[in-house]
């Protein structure tokens, strides 16, 4: 049963990490920061809702890292984080949940586990963070970088988020509590009174500060996601005519291309391809030929359509690569517009889109120019 809200606090400028926009709206892996570490508790089944907390200058960054992920309109942030989440938790007063777990918006990473930790020790305590115990060796410093002392490390937790609490309690707390100096909600949280249990965190939730981190979670991210290859392959018949389309590129020949669609190879190929990598029935299942919908159809529509369902199982397309079997017509004048095409309805980089030709040295059905192949390859991360 939803009863909690996540509270994503993006309202800061993030200027440690440089850059020319705030750290949260920065790419990572074809995604914004901000998005990754929405994502982590938008399939939650506890969580409601999502509301995010937004610097007012934000608004198109915002608009533009969530879209189609359907959120209630975000919240405007203050001056200082406290402000700002003192506005998101005011924002949810007329509609309060019971549960309310606030989240920085600067760590992506933040796992299920350690999300199902923090509501585990809220079904018997009013406050919850996910924290990490200290393993390194503490010195205090004076003079710069001279040693003053070591520290004992023994129960000192480094402090992350998600940090869960009653909903109530911890709006009562922000009203009351004058927390600009005090740097998470669960001071804000001790400051009233109110006592905080501590869950295992995870190394890998780490909050994204300077610019190694943004490498690091490059890296995190390079070793996951479940990478698939999909093959396809497809012949069309020459037959008279005046032209023929290959990759969604009009060719003017002097013969055409037998099919029921536009009879485009190497769209059917790539579409193929894509179907493959995620396990899917081939473009004749899909599209059926019987099909008069599909007669004389820009192939575009069954490229666009495989593209599409590994979207919906929230993968990506990291690479297509096309090869034209043919004596003819010469490919080369037209693999800039083939190769912008394919990514243009494939919603891909051009640098992730391959067109190559080749002959069979004058053997076989493409040597005797009986018609056109083309192979295709298609990586997907899933
Ligand atoms: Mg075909």
């Amino acid at each position: 049963m939803a009863d909690a809200v996540a509270l994503i606090v993006a309202a800061g400028r993030g200027q440690r990490a440089g850059g020319a926009m705030p750290k949260q709206y920065r790419m990572l892996a074809g995604q914004s920061v901000l998005r990754r570490s929405c994502m982590a508790f938008l399939g939650h089944p506890r969580i409601g809702a999502v509301r995010v907390v937004i610097h007012p200058d934000d608004r198109a960054r915002y608009d533009e890292a969530m879209a189609g992920l359907n959120l209630p309109p975000p919240v405007s942030g203050g001056e200082t984080r406290h402000d700002s989440c003192r506005n998101g938790l005011e924002a949810l007063a007329g509609d309060p949940p019971r549960i309310v777990l606030i989240h920085d918006a600067a760590r992506p990473f933040a796992d299920r586990p350690t999300i199902d930790r923090v509501f585990g020790a809220l079904d018997t305590a009013p406050a919850a963070i996910a924290a990490i115990p200290v393993s390194d060796t503490l010195k205090k410093a004076s003079a710069g970088d001279r040693v003053a002392a070591t520290v004992a490390r023994e129960g000192l937790w480094r402090a992350q988020t998600p940090q869960g609490f009653e909903f109530a309690a911890i709006l009562d707390a922000h009203r009351r509590i004058d927390s600009r100096s005090l740097t998470d909600d669960a001071a804000v949280a001790e400051a009233a009174g109110i006592p905080v249990t501590l869950v295992a965190g995870s190394e890998d939730n780490f909050k994204i500060t300077r610019e190694e981190d943004f490498r690091r979670a490059e890296t995190l991210l390079a070793g996951q996601g479940d990478i698939r290859v999909g093959t396809g392959f497809d012949v069309h018949r020459f037959t008279e005519g005046n032209g023929l389309t290959i990759c969604g590129i009009w060719i003017n020949h002097d013969k055409s291309v037998t099919g029921h669609s536009d009879a485009d190879v190497a769209l059917h190929a790539l579409t193929d391809a894509v179907l493959g990598a995620i396990g899917e029935a081939d473009i004749g299942s899909h599209f059926p030929s019987a099909d008069p919908r599909w007669r004389d159809a820009d192939s575009a529509v069954f490229l666009r359509h495989a593209v599409s369902l590994v979207t919906a199982r929230g993968g990506a397309i990291r690479h297509l690569d096309v090869t034209l079997i043919c004596e003819e017509p010469k490919i080369g004048p037209h693999r800039d517009a083939m190769k912008a095409r394919i990514a243009e309805i494939a919603g891909v980089g051009v640098d992730r889109v391959s067109v190559k030709a080749t002959t069979t040295e004058g053997l076989g059905y493409t040597g005797r120019r009986e018609g056109i192949a083309a192979q295709a390859a298609a990586t997907v991360r899933l």
